[in-house]
């Protein structure tokens, strides 16, 4: 049985004068799931979360929690808590009594806030020494887990994350995405973040919600995002790509409109099948195109020149300019990488599982 929505949007619009930020938005979060909401800068992420915790008003629209409206409910009212890129904790006073400020509100004993405290700063990987310790006196990746540790203690039913790692350096904000995902499993709550960051969306969420202009373009499991994008927008969004024209020939293949593309099996299956004349995208990721020795073959195969190689760590990548001048790319783990050099000649070949059509031009 899929579990019950914690959250449901039906049509909620945004507008700030004559400009629509949000754009009827529908979206049903689950219980317990970590949503991922990324998409370009102004595409309306930030926006989407205020409403979502009660801090903007929503133009049009209802939210549901569960069986109840919400989207009139003052935020202090709300079972949700916002966890910012500026945390917004008190500098001059010790992670205990940041972390205590949620309980003190609710005026629980100091007794029974101590004990949650330090259950928190047990559950963040924190020191119980720290509980003493003065916000200024912390790190930033500290500061970030007191933060969260604070969040945690208001209990709220649903975290919102604004962009929380993204004053990181890059090797915290790695460490925090694992521990982010791992405490999401640990707390069982449910969690949306919001990010510019693919990987960070791609390490730590149940599903992706890409948004654009104020929409969802689209919304997905990871994988299914990555390997069978729904337009040139999200397979672009979601890393480096071949993305090639095609139209459909007489027999219902596809064939490039401007890189000469050669299908070598004529049976590609029903998933590469184009109506003659019809107009299309044809996407391969880099790490599935190879280099063709020999005659070799593949389903579809396209001619071109090397033009660079980056050594990438793990992998290389290959830039190859194919005969009208367009660049393809090619993705390879270190161990295969490709025995050539620039300058050469190369066959580059995929087969159709690998491949991806996207509807439309
Ligand atoms: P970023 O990734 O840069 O934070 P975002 O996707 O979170 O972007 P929002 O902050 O939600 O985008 O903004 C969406 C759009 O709404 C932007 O074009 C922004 O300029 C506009 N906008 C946001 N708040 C206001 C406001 N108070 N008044 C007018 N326009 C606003």
């Amino acid at each position: 049985m899929s579990p019950e929505p914690i959250l449901r949007l039906e049509g909620v619009s945004k507008h700030f004068g004559e400009f629509t930020a949000l754009d009827n938005i529908n979206l049903e979060i689950d219980e317990g799931e970590f949503l991922t909401i990324v998409g370009p800068s102004g595409s309306g992420k930030t926006t989407l979360i205020r409403i979502l915790v009660g801090i903007e008003e929503l133009s049009e629209g209802k939210i549901w929690l569960r069986n109840n409206r919400i989207e009139e409910m003052p935020a202090n009212q709300r079972p949700t808590c916002m966890v910012f890129q500026s945390l917004a904790l008190f500098p001059h006073k010790s992670v205990g009594e940041n972390i205590e400020f949620p309980l003190k509100l609710r005026k629980q004993k100091p007794d029974q806030r101590k004990s949650r405290a330090l259950e928190l700063l047990d559950l963040l990987h924190l020191p119980q020494s720290f509980y003493d310790k003065r916000i200024n006196e912390c790190s930033g990746g500290e500061r970030q887990r007191v933060a969260l540790a604070r969040a945690l203690a208001f209990d709220p039913e649903i975290l919102f994350f604004d962009e929380p790692l993204s004053a990181l350096d890059f090797r915290l904000r790695k460490n925090l995405e694992k521990e982010l995902k791992d405490l999401h499993q640990r707390t069982g709550k449910t969690f949306v973040y919001i990010t510019h960051s693919l990987e960070e969306a791609m390490v730590m969420s149940d599903r992706i919600a890409i948004m654009r202009s104020g929409r969802f373009e689209q919304i997905a499991i990871a994988d299914e995002i990555y390997a069978r994008p729904v337009s040139r927008f999200v397979a672009e969004f979601m890393g480096e790509v071949n993305l090639f024209s095609v139209s459909g020939d007489a027999g219902g293949n596809p064939v490039g409109t401007e890189i000469e593309i050669q299908v070598r099996n004529t049976s590609l299956g029903s998933s590469m099948k184009l109506s003659k004349g019809a107009s299309a995208t044809l996407m391969v990721r880099p790490e599935t195109v190879h280099f063709l020795t020999g005659d070799e073959t593949a389903d579809f195969v396209v001619g071109g020149v090397l033009k660079a190689e980056y050594a990438l760590g793990s992998r290389t990548q290959y830039k190859v300019e194919a005969d009208n001048g367009d660049e393809l790319a090619v993705e390879k783990l270190r161990e295969d990488r490709f025995l050539g050099q620039v300058g050469d000649r190369v066959r580059l070949g995929w087969n159709a599982e690998h491949a991806h059509m996207i509807s439309g031009g």
